[in-house]
């Protein structure tokens, strides 16, 4: 006989909510290396949303030779290009180098990148060099003892891919649950605020290029792309090659925040998608088809867009020394740039040591290039245009909100 028992006897009841976990007090140091320059605001996000508290998030400062000497020297593991290298110096300076000693030393392995290619293109990967750095870094504070224990601090390298969403979860949370004590939920939750807080930030840097544009266009005035890895953007790294231009007055755009808008991209690829030579204007398979490292890709996107858009009368390419990764690709971001006229200047195989009086002479020739044949420059490529651009024509003679029209050169990343 079937005994009938009621189903909420041993049903399982939930549990009271967890009580938030109060990480307030920790204090995580990044260092602010390689793809962290894009990636900063998912990071402070992501960290917030588990409840460390904003002060305590401190980063790492910009390269210098002084931070690699005091911090860095002796710890070094790998021959390496520059922009790995310089790693053991941030390290050094959050270890050693903090009034407030920090808990964590948070250094992400990220294997790939959100892109605005993503679906254009093969996969969004990171180069490998930039992938392996936190733990070939690691290695170099552990050689003769382990520094990190001696000082207190947890070295935490979460393999991450950022850019496959779906998966950031529970990789991050594998790898953290015992650092932060992490359940899956809040994880969960804390990658959703680190997603909002990068989708954000990119849409409003996205939109301040745009504005630049807008008012270049409206001025007609020329502008300068800086085609070159996010790491650049660090004063030891590009040397700040973009600032010494920007003071002659010319308005400065970074690539990875480009405006990627429909109007803007269907208006500068209409004949290209007209002729079917390429899908779509995010699609870069016309000049590169092994397209699997997103920096790598948006590198020779950016080369088209700079081409075809009339303000961008220059280029800037920086690369450091020893980059495998940007070596194939000197040849064709040049020819691209300028197959329309457009001004191209490399300054390759940058590394420790800032000329400076060669980046001097070398900006001054590029500003009287500019200067000499920027008018002709916007004019034959708004001839290869359809007419009715997306940018309101000269009007009111009035600088419009972004007078001085320049983007911060580098992210603010407090
Ligand atoms: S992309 Fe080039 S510079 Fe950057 S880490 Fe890789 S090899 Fe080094």
């Amino acid at each position: 006989m079937r005994i009938r028992i009621s189903p909420t006897w041993f049903g399982k009841k939930p549990s009271a909510a967890c009580p938030p976990k109060d990480r307030s007090r920790l204090r995580v140091g990044i260092p602010k290396v390689l793809n962290i320059w894009t990636t900063h605001q998912f990071w402070v996000g992501f960290l917030k949303a588990l409840g460390v508290s904003s002060e305590n998030i401190v980063f790492s400062s910009d390269t210098s030779e002084e931070q690699g000497r005091e911090f860095g020297k002796g710890r070094g593991t790998v021959d390496c290009c520059f922009p790995v290298k310089c790693m053991s110096g941030h390290y050094g300076e959050l270890i050693f180098g903090q009034k407030k000693k920090i808990d964590v030393l948070f250094s992400p392995m990220i294997f790939s990148l959100p892109s605005v290619l993503r679906g254009h293109v093969v996969d969004t990967a990171t180069c490998s060099r930039v992938a392996a750095g936190p733990e070939n870094t690691k290695a170099g504070f552990l050689k003769e003892r382990d520094v990190f224990a001696e000082n207190g601090i947890t070295h935490a390298a979460p393999f991450v891919c950022l850019g496959d969403r779906h998966m950031a979860a529970e990789q991050l949370h594998a790898s953290l649950k015992d650092i932060f004590d992490l359940d899956l939920e809040e994880t969960q939750r804390a990658v959703q605020a680190g997603y909002e807080a990068l989708d954000n930030f990119e849409a409003k840097a996205r939109s301040r290029s745009r504005e630049i544009l807008s008012w270049c266009a409206e001025h007609s005035k020329p502008c300068i792309l800086i085609l070159a890895r996010p790491y650049h953007m660090d004063t030891g790294i590009g040397h700040d090659i973009e600032g010494e231009l920007q003071a002659h007055g010319y308005p400065i755009l970074w690539l990875q925040y480009l405006p990627a808008d429909d109007d803007l991209m269907n208006w500068l690829f209409a004949e290209d998608l007209r002729s079917g030579h390429i899908k779509h204007p995010l699609d870069i398979s016309d000049v590169w088809t092994s397209s699997y490292s997103s920096n790598t890709n948006e590198i020779l996107w950016g080369a088209k867009v700079a081409a075809r858009c009339p303000w961008i009368t220059c280029v800037i390419r920086l690369s450091s020394y020893e980059c495998g990764m940007d070596q194939p690709t000197y040849t064709p971001t040049q020819k691209i740039v300028e197959a329309t006229g457009t001004l191209f200047f490399k300054f390759g195989d940058l590394d420790a040591t800032k000329p400076t009086g060669s980046i001097r002479i070398r900006v001054e020739t590029i500003v009287h290039y500019l200067a000499k044949y920027s008018q002709d420059v916007i004019r034959k490529k708004l001839a290869l245009l359809p007419p009715n651009g997306p940018f309101p024509a000269i009007s009111s003679g009035q600088l419009p909100q972004t007078q001085g029209a320049v983007l911060p050169v580098r992210p603010n990343l407090t």
